[in-house]
């Protein structure tokens, strides 16, 4: 790469003005087919402002020499034992120059998946997202790789990744974008509406998280070009049928399609978070997908108008199934970029309804009855509204919230 020399317009503003720095991420993990490279992504923050490291005013990453032993209460960060050297930004004040599987590349990955997705939160909602454990612990620790622990955690005042032990697909948790907007929608959502002093709050509130933690990875996901693309093309535009026909939701590469593609109710799921998070978890995504479908309709890019059924995902007559999966290829190529655009918006619609629900939320009370309503009045109160009527039947059609 050629040096270029620093300065106040490195990042391509002109009047001090910037566009943000540029990183490179693995929109999933580069062993899933179609995700082989990394795509360039441009973090909020100006060259400058995130310096070696990875680091910002908010956060750093820390990457041990010797292997770390996951953090355990009531231990907190900083890490005290050696770090290997800290990943430079190259002289453009950008760290897309490092290139995967090289020093430094990890660290910067795993700093820009986190930075990510938090830029993705803030806009949602507007301003900054404080953490919960501030000002105890003033930024948060990212620390990239433990060799030989298969788990990810985030905590009081960290986040720290291990390594998948499955002997066939050996990688690394800090390549696995998911793994990591996981654990940061867990930070966030605390920043948001606190952690209870018992540590379990209302009777909800652990499977609620793991609900949101999952659902603002697949947001994530839905931000890389490379992401919605793939989809898109593979399923000719119509997530609807990612979502009702299994043999596509088994098959899909991303696994936060996997997750959310159920048809599970709130009575059908055990107590277990993990279990009692997916009817929640499903329909939100049922409400993007119906969010999409209306506007795709709108817009004269399908026939189903989603309104017409209280239960599209029961209720969609086979033969429109049929007849969208007859739709060949090269019809759909034309219309790709508005249905990404569509995409994109009901993305953002259904996100932003989301993060703008947690301050009506107490950690105390939480169940999934209470966060439907809270969802139902930022829907209703933000750009969703159109789509409010379609987006309760989600949720009451999950037994989660009785339809009025
Ligand atoms: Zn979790």
């Amino acid at each position: 790469m050629e040096p270029v020399p620093a300065s106040p317009a490195a990042g391509g503003g002109t009047d001090g003005a910037s566009l943000g720095t540029r990183f490179r991420v693995f929109p999933q993990p580069p062993y899933v087919p179609g995700y082989e490279k990394p795509e360039v992504v441009w973090l909020s923050l100006p060259p400058g402002r995130i310096t070696a490291g990875p680091a910002d005013r908010r956060m750093y990453v820390a990457n041990p020499v010797e292997p770390k032993v996951p953090y355990f209460f009531p231990e907190l960060p900083p890490y005290a034992g050696r770090l290997r050297p800290p990943a430079e930004p190259g002289p453009d004040g950008h760290f897309d120059y490092l290139e995967p599987g090289t020093d430094g590349f990890l660290d910067a990955h795993v700093y820009a998946c986190v930075r990510r997705v938090l830029d993705i939160c803030e806009g949602y909602v507007g301003r900054e997202i404080p953490w919960y454990f501030e000002p105890t612990v003033d930024r948060l620790e990212i620390v990239p790789r433990i060799p030989e622990w298969d788990n990810a955690q985030s905590g009081f005042g960290y986040l720290e990744l291990g390594e998948s032990d499955r002997a066939d697909r050996r990688s690394c948790y800090g390549l696995n974008f998911d793994a990591i907007a996981h654990e940061v929608g867990h930070l966030v959502l605390l920043g948001e509406i606190g952690l209870p002093e018992d540590g379990e709050g209302g009777p909800d509130f652990l499977a609620y998280h793991e609900a949101v933690a999952d659902f603002l990875s697949l947001l994530g996901l839905l931000h890389f070009d490379t992401a919605l693309d793939r989809l898109l093309r593979r399923t000719r535009g119509n997530l609807l049928l990612e979502n009702e026909l299994d043999r596509f939701a088994e098959t899909s590469n991303e696994r936060q399609i996997r997750t959310f593609s159920n048809s599970l109710r709130l009575g059908d799921v055990s107590r277990e978070v993990h279990d009692r998070s997916r009817p929640f978890g499903g329909a939100l995504f049922d409400s993007l997908i119906e969010v999409h479908q209306a506007l795709l309709y709108d817009r004269g890019l399908s026939d189903i108008d989603p309104r017409r059924f209280s239960d599209l995902r029961r209720q969609m007559e086979p033969s429109l199934i049929e007849r969208a999966l007859a739709d060949d290829a090269a019809a759909y190529e034309f219309r790709h970029f508005a249905v990404k655009a569509a995409l994109a918006e009901a993305r953002d619609i259904v996100g932003e309804a989301l993060v703008r629900s947690w301050p009506r939320l107490d950690p105390y009370d939480l169940d999934f009855a209470t966060a439907a309503e809270a969802f139902l009045v930022a829907v209703d109160r933000g750009r969703g509204r159109p789509f409010a009527p379609q987006i309760e039947d989600c949720f009451g059609w999950r037994g989660i919230f009785e339809p009025t």
